[in-house]
């Protein structure tokens, strides 16, 4: 923090959108000593995770645990499920989708766009009509992202799914849920997803360097006639050794031990109790920026994420220059600008492992340091975000006392 010291003082205000802030509890769950990964205390780990994970994205069927980042996952549902030439429909939300669609090209798919300004998530209708033009159905899947981290939209998966049936298309549906998953309500069966992609360090509160695959019985069929090579990434070889609690190659064997902490510190606060969390924290977010007289990028609120704010500067400020700003003064980090808001906007993320205290924090510095960056704003985004914590609070208070 001063500029003249060597030592930082406190902890780093991590408000990136991913990875969150670790636990404790899972830094300490995951310092133990290396455990033979064929033996039976092995086996034992991997069932607690290979179950727990399934009530996490609400599912009966086998969840993929791979010892990678989001990114593995996202090719490990493009290369079970589809043959070189498949035309994927996909939705320009902004910056990961892009990452995704140009994955998909380099796996040898042909993927189209509907475009969007990158200020607003799915829209359903759009890809009714897309699916509905599509007579020969020569579209084999719909892919598109939860909760768009380089904007900060979310989109509603069941009106997709309402939208695919309508249509009376076959093609199966893929959901990136990395920044979402274990953040909001997310139900993998019950919403029809054939293939949903989640990872490890955001809302589940690990380190990077784990994520899954949930399948449907639809997503497993297509297994078997899909032609895109696939070696590590391939489904069957690893739904085969997760039946009898091993993995066909060495596993992460730490990060399971930090998975199973994480799910059952999802499950001893509810998971109810952890969306209304996020929802609560997006919203005194929302309401800190709107004070300021800042804009929001998602611009219906009918998208807003529950996980991250991403936030406009006003024309010839740098956002980029406020970030290391901020981050030499008030010891806090926001998620970087991309595409086409380059320089143009930060990203407040508010999911994981934080609370109602350590949020509080990061606004009153993102408002110091909005002051001495010299960006005009309103005083008082920080208080309109306490009182409006203060208003939830207060009454699920008085409602847990009636
Ligand atoms: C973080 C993220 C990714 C990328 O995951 P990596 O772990 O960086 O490979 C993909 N999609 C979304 C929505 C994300 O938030």
């Amino acid at each position: 923090m001063a500029k003249n010291s060597s030592r930082t003082v406190g902890r780093h205000a991590l408000h990136i959108p991913g990875p969150t802030p670790l636990p404790d509890r899972v830094l300490r769950a995951m310092d133990t000593p290396i455990i033979d990964h064929r033996g039976p205390e092995f086996s034992k780990l991997a069932k607690r995770c290979l179950d727990g994970i399934k009530t996490i994205f609400k599912t009966s069927n086998p969840v993929i645990i791979y010892t990678a980042t989001g990114t593995g996952a996202w090719e490990g549902a493009l290369v079970n499920t589809l043959s070189p030439g498949d035309r994927v429909l996909m939705v320009e939300t902004g910056q990961f989708a892009a990452l995704w669609k140009k994955m998909a090209e380099k796996l040898g798919l042909k993927p189209e766009f509907i475009a969007t300004d990158w200020r607003t998530g799915v829209d359903a209708a759009a890809v009714e009509a897309k699916l509905r033009e599509d007579k020969k159905h020569e579209i084999k899947a719909v892919c598109f992202l939860h909760n768009e981290t380089s904007t900060g939209c979310l989109s509603p998966v069941p009106e997709v799914r309402k939208a695919i049936d309508a249509a009376g298309h076959p093609a199966l549906l893929l959901v990136d849920t990395i920044s979402s998953l274990a953040s909001t309500d997310y139900r993998h069966d019950e919403w029809g997803v054939d293939v949903t992609v989640g990872g490890a360090q955001k809302g589940l509160m690990l380190p990077p360097g784990m994520s899954f695959n949930a399948v449907s019985d639809k997503a497993l069929a297509a297994n078997k006639n899909s032609k895109l090579p696939k070696s590590f990434w391939a489904w069957d070889e690893m739904i085969a050794m997760n039946k009898i609690g091993f993995f066909p190659y060495t596993p992460a064997t730490q990060m399971l031990h930090g998975l199973a902490a994480s799910i059952e510190m999802l499950h001893e606060e509810g998971l109810d109790n952890v969306f209304a969390r996020h929802d609560r924290l997006a919203e005194a977010t929302r309401r800190a920026v709107k004070h300021w007289g800042l804009e929001i990028i998602c611009r219906d609120a009918k998208y807003y994420s529950p996980t991250l704010t991403a936030v406009l500067l006003p024309d010839g400020h740098d956002a980029d220059a406020f970030r290391a700003l901020a981050l030499d003064h008030f010891n806090i980090s926001y998620g970087a600008s991309f595409g086409r808001f380059q320089g143009k906007m930060f990203r407040i993320g508010h999911l994981g492992d934080t609370n109602d205290t350590m949020l509080m924090g990061a606004l009153a510095a993102t408002e110091m340091a909005l002051t001495l960056a010299g960006v005009p704003i309103k005083k008082g985004g920080a208080q309109a975000a306490m009182d409006y914590v203060a208003s939830q609070l207060g009454s699920s208070t008085r409602k847990a006392a009636e």
